[in-house]
């Protein structure tokens, strides 16, 4: 079964955004856990989550991401910003651990100066308060393109991160493709030299979910500017290679394209017509 869907809105509501995923043929889906630009969030709604929840039973979604808002900064230097972000994460993660959400992404954050180390050792003690207690969610760090003072755009950075929490078993890591390409990860001509790259320095068992994006910037650039799946500088083979991938193929995938309902749901379905020829042309028949 391929776990894919785009990123749904859920200013309608949980439910009407798993409503709208299985409509456009998703099997997964990425939402905000609130306000991407501001602090807001929806308020506790039992009706709502109880329709969703059994919407989701009914559909068989894969799991399911909720995406912290921009505005979180862990690694800031300034001290509002980095209370607001403590406050934000430890909320959200209770928030959507009560809602059942499998994974909660964040970008680990920019040091704005500090550097990376700094930058580092500030996101895991932000993190490690929001970590305690009994929940069942993982917290996932996101792979980044590493513009600006960004932070997490090596893998060797994200472990850094895990390790000084003190709570890696309950962190994981988001591969965004666009990210890691603008990174200078090759996943357009290496992808198993990046994953075998991945394993060693954080482990695969610790990646959780895939951010599938193509990029509007070159390998190396640094820029985080996603494009539409074969429309990019990674181009539709290699995100399909990323799709049948072994390492990868089992996990849940998100697309954070620039599309509508509607062209979410085109694309899904390109994709998947495209996986079935490929299939066809292996002669055997695709799993879903
Ligand atoms: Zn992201
Ligand atoms: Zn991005």
């Amino acid at each position: 079964m391929l776990f894919i869907g785009p990123h749904m809105s859920i200013a309608g509501g949980y439910a009407k955004a798993a409503r709208d995923a299985a409509a456009i043929g998703a099997t997964a889906f990425q939402f905000f856990s609130r306000n991407p630009r501001g602090s807001r969030f929806r308020k506790h709604d039992g009706e709502d989550e109880a329709a969703f929840q059994s919407l989701r039973r009914e559909c068989g979604f894969g799991p399911l991401q909720a995406h912290a808002p921009y505005t979180l900064n862990l690694a800031a230097s300034d001290e509002r910003v980095y209370d607001f972000g403590k406050t934000v994460i430890c909320e959200d993660v209770r928030r959507m651990d009560a809602l059942k959400i499998e994974y909660l992404v964040l970008h680990p954050g920019s040091h704005t100066g500090a550097g990376t180390e700094a930058g580092a050792v500030r996101v895991a003690s932000a993190l490690a308060p929001a970590l305690e207690g009994s929940g069942s969610i993982t917290v996932l760090l996101e792979t980044m393109a590493g513009g600006g003072t960004e932070i997490g755009a090596s893998f060797a950075q994200l472990r850094e991160i895990m390790d000084l929490t003190g709570h890696a078993d309950r962190l994981g890591a988001c591969m965004d493709l666009c990210h890691v390409y603008a990174a200078g990860y090759d996943v357009k001509n290496d992808l198993d030299g990046v994953l075998k790259r991945f394993d060693r320095e954080i482990g695969l068992s610790r990646l959780k979910s895939v951010h599938l994006n193509d990029s509007m910037g070159a390998l190396g650039s640094k820029r985080d500017r996603h494009a539409a799946l074969g429309e990019g500088e990674i181009g539709m083979e290699a995100i399909l290679n990323a799709l049948e991938h072994p390492a990868l193929r089992d996990l849940p995938f998100y697309t954070e394209t620039p599309f509508d309902d509607e062209g979410h749901a085109q694309e899904l379905a390109t994709v998947r017509r495209l996986l079935a020829a490929r299939a066809a042309g292996r002669g055997n028949q695709p799993s879903s």
